[in-house]
């Protein structure tokens, strides 16, 4: 069966960036599964998977604007101390969620300078070329519950 839309697919991945730095694996876990064709898949990599089927590897690199966006200076901002409740001990490099224009998003500590503290709204990966060693591990029709959900279901997927 070919990965086309509406077809759960388990795939095992890595991702590394340019320099071959390790950013995610499936590796040692479970295959990664998803509904294919509904935007849950990074863009570049869900049209390099169209077409493939099981036991089919691939090795695609996908430019930051198909998957998760070009850096945005716009996002970078300083914030107080005060703003910052419920975090004790502010340093660079901590990474949070935060309720952002977009929804939840990660925001990441780039500066402390006494009260004033940068954060950076960015997606970690935004900016970063994306390369995916990937084998297609299983493809099989979505049910009818799964399509009106919109995720999948049982093994390694959504259970409730
Ligand atoms: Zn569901």
């Amino acid at each position: 069966m070919e990965i086309a839309k509406h077809r759960v697919v388990s795939i095992e991945y890595t991702l590394t960036d340019d320099e071959g730095t390790v950013l995610d694996t499936s590796r040692g876990r479970e295959p990664l599964v998803y509904l294919h064709g509904v935007g849950q898949m990074i863009a570049g990599l869900e049209a390099a998977l169209t077409g493939k089927t099981k036991g089919d590897a691939l090795r695609v690199r996908v430019a930051p604007a198909e998957a998760y966006g070009e850096r945005d200076d716009a996002l970078v901002q300083t914030a107080s101390r005060a703003q910052l409740k419920g975090v004790d001990d502010v340093e660079v490099g901590m990474q949070f969620q935060a309720n952002g224009p977009k929804g939840r998003q990660i925001v990441t500590v780039v500066a402390v300078d006494g009260g004033r503290i940068t954060l950076d709204a960015n997606h970690p990966l935004a900016g970063v070329p994306l390369s995916f060693a990937v084998e297609v591990v299983e493809v099989r029709a979505a049910n009818p519950e799964e399509l009106k959900h919109g995720h999948v279901h049982g093994p390694h997927g959504h259970d409730h």
